[in-house]
């Protein structure tokens, strides 16, 4: 499940699984002159950019290396999504300091949510950074370092109405060569009351499916047997000749638009032997055409991230989500009548949002039970300055109850994830498989459609193959089994 997407790296150990290395881009090495050192922090989308950041830099003469002793250039790819995020870079950039103090010729520079929110306070407050990148600011890095090397300090956070990378081919290189994303549309219109994204990362803007495909194509040619298609709303995914930014197409009332239905049915005729997944989807927004193209496909995998936040309608109004706990619990049957109980379900959920009561709390987590999903990401709410929330309400729920709130969250997440579990032993699983088990080397471990994770004996199977395993045992968060002809 750590695969799935996701705040990795940042959260508090209350708040979720998740891996707590800052993703590092590993050891390339080309013959370039000089080396970029990138930690992403955050959600996958900032993953993804620095593989995008890596390919506009290996042009301009850099090769990568995950040692930051031997950086030239050292990037911090940053989250805003709550406090938490943020005074974890902050504290990384002190710790880098000591380092700078050996290496006074290493260059550092922020990029991400964090540059794109702060811009030049950063420049004032962290006096270590040498230069600030917004999101769309990537292809500037080049003439941007070019100036540090002059001595000066640079800031670069312009939004753009269009940019999405279409025609930059990522360098993978923290990949098991098997499983790859793929970034389909950029920002977030959607301005739900607590999330600081649509400012840090604009409006939404949708990749060319052309360019889309071809990099699908191109990763199946390399051996790459699974893509996620990667967004903040991949529902509201719209694509037109003439626009690529979806206010602008609804502006401009263009009626002929690619939908991600459409996109989703095109990247799975690439190979019946391709599996494809998508996050995340919106619950106002994913449609019966999604849910219909899901089940014509075996290869489009059984899983919906379908965050729900909470279970209280006057909560979900405050938070400008769009939709009721009824509407959820609709969209929930309606996957469940077109997809089956094995579709994979998960959520994010927020303990704690201004004015939250108790009852509301627990409708939380009635509506967990109801849904019963296989997983979530769980936060406590983290107030972000300038957003709606933060302008229009008090965030008046104690930081205590916020954490007990959280803890029955948990253990009802937990309860949840063993029972959805148990119903998968005894049951024949097709897994694509990811590599090596962490639990021994005897073992192998991949995923079902459903997101899970299957651990088996690796018989004479390697990854990248596809097998069927009858599951045996499990846990909450792993089905155990053996290979079956
Ligand atoms: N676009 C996705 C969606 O709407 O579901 C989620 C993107 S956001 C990067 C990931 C998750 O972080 C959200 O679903 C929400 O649960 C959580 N989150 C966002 N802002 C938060 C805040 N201010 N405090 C706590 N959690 C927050
Ligand atoms: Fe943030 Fe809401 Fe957009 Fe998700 S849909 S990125 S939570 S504003």
């Amino acid at each position: 499940m750590e695969n799935l997407i996701g705040d990795i790296g940042v959260l508090e150990a209350t708040e979720a699984k998740s891996c707590d290395a800052p993703g590092l881009l590993p050891d390339q090495n080309t013959g370039k002159s000089r080396k970029l050192y990138i930690e992403s922090y955050g959600c996958q989308m900032n993953f993804s950019d620095s593989e995008i950041v890596a390919s506009i830099l290996q042009k301009a003469g850099f090769d990568t290396t995950s040692d930051i002793h031997q950086a030239d250039v050292v990037f911090l790819n940053t989250c805003s999504i709550r406090e938490k995020a943020e005074q974890t870079v902050r504290n990384r950039l002190h710790h880098i300091q000591g380092l700078k103090k050996q290496n006074p010729t290493m260059l550092v520079g922020l990029l991400g949510c964090m540059a794109e929110r702060l811009k030049t306070r950063l420049l004032e407050e962290e006096r270590i950074v040498d230069l600030i990148a917004g999101p769309d600011a990537y292809r500037d890095l080049p003439q941007l370092l070019s100036q540090v090397d002059e001595g000066n300090r640079v800031v670069n956070t312009f939004l753009s109405r269009e940019e999405t990378y279409a025609d930059i081919s990522p360098v993978r290189l923290n990949s098991n060569g098997v499983t790859a994303f793929v970034s389909i549309m950029r920002g977030c219109d959607n301005m739900c009351s607590f999330c600081v994204v649509p400012f840090t990362r604009g409006r939404e803007r949708s990749r060319d499916p052309h360019s889309i495909v071809a990099e699908a194509k191109d990763l199946f040619e390399k051996g790459y047997r699974e893509v996620t298609l990667l967004g903040q709303n991949v529902d509201s995914y719209r694509w037109s000749e003439e626009e690529n930014n979806k206010a602008w197409i609804e502006k401009k009332e263009i009626h002929q638009v690619f939908t991600f239905a459409q996109l989703l049915e095109r990247v799975a005729l690439v190979s019946p032997d391709l599996r494809v997944r998508f996050s995340t989807s919106h619950p106002k927004d994913i449609t019966d055409d999604v849910l219909h193209t899901m089940a014509r496909f075996e290869n489009i995998c059984k899983h919906i991230h379908l965050p729900a936040q909470s279970g209280n309608s006057r909560i979900l109004d405050r938070m400008n989500r769009g939709y009721t706990r009824g509407w959820y619990l609709e969209k929930i049957q309606k996957i469940r009548s077109l997809l089956g109980d094995a579709c994979g379900i998960s959520s994010d959920m927020i303990a704690g949002f201004c004015s939250e009561t108790e009852e509301e709390h627990r409708d939380t987590l009635s509506l967990m039970e109801l849904v019963e999903f296989d997983f979530s990401y769980m936060f406590i709410y983290s107030e972000r300055p300038g957003t709606l929330a933060a302008k229009k309400f008090a965030n008046d729920v104690p930081l205590t109850i916020k954490k007990r709130r959280l803890d029955e969250i948990i253990r009802k997440q937990n309860e949840l994830s063993l029972r959805r579990n148990v119903r998968d032993v005894g049951q024949v699983h097709k897994v694509l498989i990811e590599g090596d088990s962490k639990r021994s080397p005897e073992h192998l471990q991949g995923r079902n459609s459903a997101n899970k994770v299957v651990i088996f004996p690796r018989k004479n199977k390697s990854k990248g193959e596809y097998v069927c395993v009858r599951v045996e045992e499990c846990t909450g968060a792993t089905l155990l089994g053996k290979i079956v002809e």
